[in-house]
């Protein structure tokens, strides 16, 4: 009997009682590998040393200032370091506690800003129908996640919505891929003309989508179509990087790889590696500007905004990405990676996708690989993977639920930053395990 309200009401998890480096050991002793890193957030594994002795540092200083009253080193180094190593342009970051609070943050931000330029008539979202920008009733608003938002739906301020780019379900036989990405940044614009731009505040997207489908990365040119269509409306890019963000892709934020600088970045889950709860919002210089110069605030705030261990926490991590050079390892590493599921999955009759960027990686299962008709939902089989998975010691990310009308079970491998590939093949060979084990049983 647990107190707790988990995940699962009827089921209590095992309770975790350490862990170092890639694996977190149960109280009965038994061992785990992290593939998934949590919900993509362990970049640097568990029980990481240089980590832990800066929080410590950090809490023999000073363990709490609220922000009303003071900021702290820690917290201007660490928005130092963001703004300096963000995308282009970026004129401040603002601290939060965790991913839902960081979209909360973005779209508030945005909204501020066309107020304060006099546009005030700018209520609108735009967002993508397969899309998850977190729990709360604002960023559930935004985002298109059909089951998660079902019971909320009449609290919600709907977004307009677009397609997602989504290859391997939205892209017809015999359409090229460039065919298909101009097909959607023309329902993009349409979709903008119709409603009028200027009623827009922001598109909002995350460059590859994690917890909606799993590790969906965007085809080439799409964002940058995005971009231009943007500004071609005068319409702010929110690029939601809270799980693909702080390095999960290869690069610090996922969005590089595209060419494309958005106009404000929230980041959470890899930002403090989940050894603090902390997210961050980054904003054009532009932005920052426009509300210095106008109102001299900006309208929003929580208790723990800039928590100094949290900041610690988060600037150690950062630190340690460069110092051993981790960037190129999740290219590098990712590569193997995606060649291991290639060689194990590739050619399965029930994998229908294998796709990612860096050490954001999915598999997308398939009753029928020729038609790509999705499993029976009730057979919830990514859970079932999941469960034989940690059966074997094993975590890895299950996602299912209903996205454009269909029904898809995935996993997410997204593995610490510092696996070998030989943790990476042990990873690989028992999830084929779990997975024949849960085709078998369903
Ligand atoms: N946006 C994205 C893209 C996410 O993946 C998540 C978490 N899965 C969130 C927002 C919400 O973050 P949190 O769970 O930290 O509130």
């Amino acid at each position: 009997m647990s107190h707790i309200i988990h995940r699962s009401l009827r089921q209590v998890p095992p309770l975790a009682a350490g862990g170092e480096g890639i694996t977190l050991v149960d109280t009965n002793g038994k061992t785990y590998i992290d593939a998934s890193s949590g919900a993509a957030v362990s970049s640097l594994g568990h029980g990481h040393p240089d980590v832990i002795a800066a929080m410590h540092r950090q809490i023999d200083r000073c363990a709490y200032a609220h922000t009303a009253f003071f900021t702290t080193d820690v917290a201007e180094q660490l928005a130092k370091r963001l703004v300096e190593g963000g995308p282009q342009d970026m004129g401040g970051v603002y601290f939060v506690s965790g991913g839902s609070e960081a979209m909360e943050t973005a779209l508030k931000l945005a909204r501020q800003y066309w107020v304060e330029m006099g546009e005030p008539q700018r209520t609108r979202f735009l967002a993508r129908r397969q899309s998850y920008h977190g729990n709360t009733l604002g960023a559930l608003g935004v985002g298109g996640n059909e089951w998660r938002r079902r019971a909320f739906a009449p609290l919600l301020k709907d977004a307009l919505r677009v397609s997602a780019c989504y290859e391997y379900r939205g892209r017809a036989d015999g359409v090229s891929v460039d065919d298909y990405t101009a097909g959607l940044l023309d329902e993009l614009e349409t979709t903008i003309l119709r409603a009028g731009p200027e009623n827009i505040i922001a598109f909002v997207a995350e460059p590859v989508v994690g917890a909606t489908g799993g590790a969906i990365p965007p085809t080439p040119g799409y964002f940058q179509g995005v971009r231009e269509i943007c500004d071609r409306h005068r319409i702010l890019l929110i690029a939601d990087e809270v799980m693909c963000g702080m390095g999960r892709t290869g690069t610090m934020y996922a969005i590089e790889q595209d060419g494309v600088a958005p106009d404000i970045v929230a980041v959470a889950k890899g930002l403090g590696a989940g050894y603090q709860p902390i997210g961050a919002v980054l904003a054009h210089k532009a932005i920052v500007e426009c509300l210095r110069s106008r109102s001299g605030m900006f309208q929003h705030g929580h208790t723990y905004i800039g928590h100094p261990v949290a900041a610690a926490a988060a600037l150690a991590v950062q630190q340690v990405i460069e110092r051993d050079d981790l960037l190129a390892r999740v290219r590098s590493r990712g590569a193997v990676l995606r060649r291991m599921l290639g060689d194990v999955f590739g050619v399965h009759e029930h994998v229908g996708d294998i796709r990612g960027r860096g050490l954001l990686l999915a598999l997308e299962f398939v009753r029928d690989r020729q038609t790509k008709e999705p499993f029976d939902p009730e057979r919830k089989l990514h859970a079932a993977i999941k469960a034989e998975a940690m059966a074997r010691g094993l975590l890895v990310y299950p996602m299912g639920g209903t996205i454009d009308g269909q029904h898809g079970d995935h996993v997410l491998l997204a593995p610490p930053f510092i696996a070998t590939p030989a943790d990476l093949s042990e990873i690989v060979s028992r999830l084929s395990d779990a997975v024949e084990a849960a085709l078998v049983v369903g």
